[in-house]
């Protein structure tokens, strides 16, 4: 037999039985389990530091999971920014089973406390948040939601494992799309949720995702896992070319703000400070002076950042985030959002000095 240093991928979809009827290393149908996942899974539950990992074939995939795990009449608070499709799933899915929630600033704790109710099961946290990336205390809200019996979940795909770690400030899951920063390609699309210890929940997580089968493909496990040996190395990187170019342009003239956690004038600094480490992550938001038409004029004008969705490739991108979320955006018409990639900075830097002149 040949040694490979790179796992195989796996592709058979079905396994042999010995005579006796048992199943080596109990791998018996590909749904329930495949080599290739529990490679990944073991990546992610180490990365994140939980006991439990389940990978899904896409974020949203994740993210459902946590919501079928909870039980009719249960309540939820989500953030008011929270990412788009996760309101979608709760407004035109989830309420049809019963399950309720409620929208909330994350960044008042004062305010988190007065939503909780008798019925409150779940907190879900975005931080930092798409696309105004307003922070949450992670430790707070872990108290008040030990004060009511409720589980805290974070939603770490922006920040990554490099930067923040939820399970160890107290949270119970973390999720991820991990179609960003772990595939980090822009060529997988793949979720991702980390359970701190294996308890009643993240058993029955566990089942949703066996026994309802949003499970990712052998090449997708494969493709993730490859992503996960460089994360380190990738997101580093992005995070300190966001910093400079986050400070380029904050003390730019065709500039009015920037929304970076990284930069003093962020009104959770020193939130960041204590809550992330090694950086403040890869995602920005810059407002140009003007109007949402000058603003989409300058995305248009820039050279190496891509019009496109999605973030944590290793290719610059650049959105009008407004446009892509549609009627009914809290979004600043003058905002893009800005993912970095593993460009130069210099390069990225003279790419905007170039579109806010013309
Ligand atoms: C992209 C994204 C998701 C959804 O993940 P998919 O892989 O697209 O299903 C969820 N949360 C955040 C913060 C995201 O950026």
């Amino acid at each position: 037999m040949p040694r490979p240093v790179t796992e195989p991928i796996y592709l058979s979809t079905t396994y042999r039985r010995n005579p006796d009827g048992s199943y080596d290393d109990g791998y018996i149908y590909s749904r329930a389990d495949n080599p290739n996942r529990r490679t990944l899974e073991k990546q992610l539950a180490e990365l994140e530091g939980g006991e439990t990992a389940y990978a899904f074939s896409s974020g949203m995939a994740a993210i459902q999971a946590m919501f079928l795990a909870l039980k009719t009449g249960d309540h939820i608070l989500i953030p008011d920014d929270a990412y788009y499709n996760v309101r979608l799933l709760l407004d035109e899915v989830m309420t049809q089973w019963g399950l309720q929630h409620s929208i909330v600033d994350m960044s008042d704790t004062a305010a988190i406390r007065a939503a909780c109710r008798p019925a409150t099961k779940l907190i879900w946290l975005e931080t930092p948040s798409n696309p105004q990336l307003k922070l949450t205390d992670i430790s707070a809200v872990v108290d008040i939601a030990g004060s009511v019996g409720a589980k805290v979940a974070v939603d770490n795909t922006w920040p990554t494992p490099i930067h923040q770690r939820p399970l160890d400030l107290g949270a119970d899951f973390v999720v991820h799309s991990s179609t960003k920063y772990f595939g980090g390609h822009s060529d997988v699309l793949g979720g991702a949720l980390v359970a701190k210890v294996n308890d009643q929940m993240a058993e029955k997580i566990g089942r949703i995702q066996h026994v309802g089968g949003a499970v990712p493909s052998p090449m997708d496990c494969y493709l993730v896992s490859r992503g996960l040996q460089t994360l380190g190395l990738r997101v580093r990187r992005q995070s300190a070319t966001a910093g400079e170019l986050a400070t380029y342009l904050y003390g730019h003239p065709e500039i009015e703000d920037v929304r970076y956690p990284g930069l003093e004038s962020h009104p959770q600094h020193a939130l960041a400070r204590i809550q992330m480490k090694d950086g403040f992550g890869a995602m920005l938001s810059v407002l140009v002076k003007g109007d949402g038409q000058r603003a989409r004029e300058v995305a248009n004008t820039l050279n190496h950042f891509t019009l496109a969705t999605s973030l944590g490739g290793v290719e610059s991108l650049v959105e009008h985030r407004r446009s892509v979320e549609g009627p009914g955006s809290l979004t600043p018409d003058n905002l893009l959002r800005l993912s970095i990639g593993i460009e130069p900075v210099d390069t990225l830097i003279a790419d905007w000095q170039h579109a806010l002149k013309g």
